[in-house]
């Protein structure tokens, strides 16, 4: 498995980077470029990730050589000299393997592309299957998974509910029945692959952040469903906070006299917003009203956060019949009645664009991240 600080990099460069090091820098730098903006010959990839010509011909040659970028000829139109050769990611290369266990009762699981697409989907019923039973359906959906392709497989990444630590061992999921769960490297035994497992939250916001429509500055991803949590990246990096539970809030009391909560308090986050208990009651009350109250609620809860942080989004993720309208609308604008203008006025409340998608895209992130370099 590969070192589980790759995704949390450090904010300073600590000492001299040792010649291999520079070379696997260099390779990212260049695969990312290409990630993000597309194909370039190697004299725009040189300026535009500023190492020599020869230093990225060599790197390129390199790449090619393993398959993980491709020669795409000439751009057209050109027609004066010996027109340059551009080079491109080749998404189809290799294949990234996912997991979302974000949706109670079910396992879902898909084949992704480089790029983000997915070529295949598969899907469990949990019927019930708790720890170690529940363990095995995820091996059983990723050894699936991995025949049903013909590419190499580049890492598996996973999406858990709960608070997972940097290794990937599920601390606590109490709706699995995971506690101290070592995930990732029960897994990397069993498939002799690298593998990623965060937070199904923090997992969501990286799939946002690389797959969604994300600005450039700092995002906070809520996922609401039959729990609430939250991701960030900040300054272009995942937080992880100071015991892996960064974005915790589903938790966060809210009102000390409210509904009891299933972590044994009283008025969390989670008891007025998760999605069973928003469904309940908008059976019996006004929906538009209801939506509001509970979007102001929301927004009460927030502003601390975004005044501290300074948050350019804040993105909802869940059913966006419930999440996006009169909830949204008053979550927007209490945050922007509570904070100070210079934290308002910039940000951006929206639901995310990638759907249902958001966690299997995001665990390719985690792998891509981990095994590449990019995001
Ligand atoms: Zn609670």
């Amino acid at each position: 498995m590969s070192t589980p600080t790759t995704l949390g990099r450090p904010l300073r460069p600590r000492g001299k980077l040792r010649q291999e090091d520079a070379r696997r820098h260099h390779r990212s730098l260049l695969i990312q470029q290409l990630f993000r903006d597309g194909p370039a010959s190697r004299a725009d990839l040189a300026r535009a990730v500023g190492l020599t010509r020869v230093t990225v011909s060599d790197l390129v040659g390199e790449l090619v050589g393993e398959g993980l970028l491709e020669e795409l000829g000439a751009p057209v139109g050109t027609r004066v000299g010996k027109p340059p050769t551009l080079v491109g990611l080749a998404a189809d290369s290799r294949h990234i393997v996912t997991v979302d266990l974000s949706t109670d009762g079910r396992v879902a699981g898909a084949v992704v592309t480089l790029l983000g697409s997915v070529v295949e989907r598969r899907q469990r019923d949990l019927d019930g299957r708790r720890g170690r039973e529940a363990q095995l359906l995820v091996h059983e959906l990723v050894a699936e998974l991995v025949a049903a392709t013909d590419r190499p497989v580049l890492g598996i990444g996973v999406g858990s509910p709960g608070v997972v630590d940097a290794v990937g061992t599920v601390v606590d999921a109490p709706n699995l029945g995971w506690h101290d769960t070592p995930l990732a490297k029960d897994l990397a035994a069993a498939f002799g692959l690298p593998v990623f497992v965060a937070n199904d939250a923090n997992t969501a916001v990286l799939g946002e952040h690389t797959f969604g429509e994300a600005l450039e500055g700092g995002l906070m991803l809520l996922r609401v469903g039959t729990g609430v949590g939250a991701g960030l990246v900040l300054e272009g990096t995942l937080l992880h906070g100071h015991r892996a539970a960064a974005g915790e809030l589903g938790h966060v009391v809210i009102d000390p006299d409210g509904a009891e909560c299933g972590c044994g308090r009283r008025g969390c986050l989670e008891t007025v917003l998760a999605e069973p208990r928003l469904r309940r009651r908008l059976e019996t009350e006004d929906a538009a009203t209801v939506l509001a109250e509970v979007g102001e609620r929301l927004g009460v809860a927030l502003a601390p956060v975004v005044g501290t942080l300074n948050l350019h989004e804040l993105v909802l993720s869940g059913p966006t019949d419930l999440l996006d309208g009169p909830l949204r609308e008053a979550a927007d604008r209490t945050i922007r009645a509570r904070t100070m203008p210079v934290s308002g006025e910039e940000l951006v409340v929206r639901t995310s664009t990638l759907g249902d998608d958001v966690v299997i895209v995001g665990a390719a992130v985690l792998v891509l991240a981990g095994e590449l370099g990019v995001s």
